[in-house]
């Protein structure tokens, strides 16, 4: 049974109206990989949910199925949601995975390592309702660059309170079974980062046997080279399941300046204690988080991210607010036509 297996719940089985629930496993332009009961299906969407009317199936999504299991009729409210500003200038929110558990934000220690990135994708894992980890990969490179493996870990988990790191390295096989012991059975894992970082191969490699593709790593090009490009869900060996995020050249956040908060809680504790209740940290009198000396690289990534969400909020807001504006007209219009009548 897909639900036993798939991580369902009470939590999706209130919201179905009589039809044939479905994970989705992967999409391709506007077509969909289901797991039901009976079996794998390709299903297309109701043309109820094309014109717009309730949510757009990503993957990792439970929907409900037309009794043919040909058409998804409804994609089911999320646990969690992993998103981001759609690239193009249009402001727009794109739901990359939904029902995610675990997060793996994945870094390569070669030159990938870059903490203002994995910074970034901790305040997107904030957003999301996912847990995250980060992993270090490529830690068989840790001598040859130089690295104290032990210290770059203890750096990366104050990134964020409570984030667990876990070095390891695919190509070795080192380390990866801590990956499958941060879930349980049916849970989802998605893993994200930058192209190159060995997400492949880590999802190879936890494939083992069960391998359903191989590499895509082109030859003679040792960096590697992804022909995927599209996200989908694996059944790992032990009941859980795996999505890689291939593809994601850029990040653009989507999420609120409370969730950037949230990931930088030494700096939102420090402005607690600064003279101005709306301190910005930008050289004001009796700033306390410029006093304490935090790294600048830090303090400049947070300042950064705070001005990419304040502008996303402005440029929601005025959309809600022409709503608001509309609705208002519609209903002084209709006062206007029904005029009180004469007692
Ligand atoms: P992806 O784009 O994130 O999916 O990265 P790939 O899995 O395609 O890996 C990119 C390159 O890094 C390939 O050449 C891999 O062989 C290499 N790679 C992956 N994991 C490791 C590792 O643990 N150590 C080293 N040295 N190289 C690795």
């Amino acid at each position: 049974m897909i639900k036993e297996q798939f991580g369902w719940n009470r939590f999706f089985e209130d919201q179905l109206a009589g039809g044939i629930p479905g994970r989705v496993a992967s999409s391709n332009h506007g077509r969909f990989l289901v797991w039901t009961d009976g079996g794998e299906v390709e299903a297309s969407v109701s043309g109820l949910l094309r014109r717009g009317s309730g949510l757009w199936p990503a993957v990792g999504d439970w929907v409900e199925l037309r009794g043919d299991a040909q058409v998804i009729v409804k994609v089911l409210d999320r646990r969690t949601k992993l998103s981001r500003k759609q690239p193009e200038r249009e402001v727009r929110e794109q739901v990359l995975a939904a029902n995610i558990d675990v997060l793996f934000i994945v870094s390569g220690l070669d030159r990938d390592y870059n903490e203002r990135r994995i910074e970034r994708f901790l305040v997107m894992a904030r957003e999301s309702g996912a847990r995250p980890v980060v992993l270090l990969n490529k830690s068989d490179l840790a001598n040859e660059l130089g690295l104290d493996l032990a210290d770059v870990v203890a750096r990366t988990a104050q990134l964020s309170p409570g984030v667990q790191v876990i070095p390891l390295s695919a190509k070795a096989d080192h380390g990866l079974d801590a990956l499958p012991a941060q879930l349980m059975h049916g849970e989802t894992a998605a893993l994200i980062g930058s192209s190159g970082v060995g997400k492949s191969t880590i999802l190879n490699r936890l494939l083992g046997d069960e391998r359903q593709r191989t590499s895509a790593v082109s030859a003679g090009n040792s960096r590697g080279r992804h022909t995927t490009t599209t996200r989908q869900l694996f059944v790992m060996p032990g009941g859980w399941l795996l999505m890689d995020l291939p593809g994601l050249r850029e990040v653009q956040l989507w999420a609120s300046t409370e969730d950037l908060a949230d990931s930088f809680d030494d700096i939102q504790e420090l402005a607690g204690h600064c003279r101005f209740r709306d301190c910005a940290h930008a050289g004001e009198p009796g700033c306390a988080v410029e006093a304490a000396g935090l790294a600048p690289a830090r303090l400049a990534n947070y300042l950064k991210m705070q001005r990419e969400l304040a502008h996303l909020e402005e440029k929601i807001d005025p959309k809600l607010a022409k709503e608001t504006r509309a609705k208002w007209k519609a209903v002084e219009k209709s006062v206007r036509h029904h005029p009180k009548r004469k007692a």
